[in-house]
């Protein structure tokens, strides 16, 4: 069967030029079955090209969006944004739901996917989610580590990635986290102190959010779940 060519966004340093992306990514995708194509930022204009041409898009993890993409200021504790990377994401997430095809969004793209959706962002969860339980998502661990549970959702596709599971544990790089859901999207898993872990749209064909790193876990032999079901919606 012939691969699908799955577009993988990537970081820009705005102040060096220079583009960068963790190869695990591009691992997991190739390991599940994907050709990984790094798209750059090069002119906002080939995003609807980009689109029709390619089969599945991955929107990767990175530096924080910009609050004014849902309307806020941003708080004290927000941490770098790279404007170049959000308008451009913005747009090709526009022109990727136009054509239908399936996207993975990890993290940074789990918050870029419900923005654009329609959804808000806790800008930063150590100084605007008070809860007494709150637990630690910014791990000091290997990246492969698994260091937090999450409560998967039933009847969700996420589910269907992990049959059987009520509860399993991931990594967690991250200080942000969706706070609105956008309209059309369902809670797929949550964490014990209530943070949104992995969220899905009902009103797509194939769209899974997960603020974990799924690519982390390339190198394990059930890592690619996720991927798996995510090469597999794109052939
Ligand atoms: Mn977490």
């Amino acid at each position: 069967m012939k691969k699908p060519l799955i577009g993988v966004t990537i970081n820009f340093d705005e102040s060096t030029f220079v583009y960068s992306v963790n190869q695990t990514y591009v691992k997991s995708v190739s390991k599940a079955g994907g050709i990984p194509v790094l798209i750059s930022y090069a002119n906002e204009e080939d995003v609807a090209a980009l689109a029709k041409r390619l089969d599945g898009f991955l929107f990767t993890g990175g530096p924080d969006m910009d609050p004014s993409f849902f309307g806020e200021e941003p708080v004290p504790g927000i941490g770098s944004i790279n404007p170049t990377r959000d308008n451009y994401e913005m747009k090709l997430v526009a022109a990727v739901m136009k054509t239908g095809k399936p996207i993975l969004a990890i993290c940074r793209g789990c918050q870029l996917l419900n923005v654009a959706c329609g959804g808000t962002l806790i800008q930063d969860i150590y100084s605007q989610y008070k809860v007494d339980n709150l637990i630690k998502h910014v791990q000091v661990a290997p990246r492969w580590h698994k260091s937090h549970s999450v409560n998967l959702m039933p009847n969700t596709k996420f589910n269907e990635v992990f049959p059987g599971k009520t509860t399993i544990k991931v990594n967690s790089y991250h200080h942000q986290a969706i706070k609105e859901l956008a309209p059309g999207w369902i809670l797929a898993a949550q964490a014990p102190d209530g943070i949104i872990e992995a969220a899905e749209a009902t009103n797509y064909p194939f769209l899974l959010a997960a603020q974990w790193h799924p690519e982390c876990f390339f190198e394990f032999t059930d890592f690619d779940l996720l991927f798996k079901k995510f090469i597999k919606a794109c052939k």
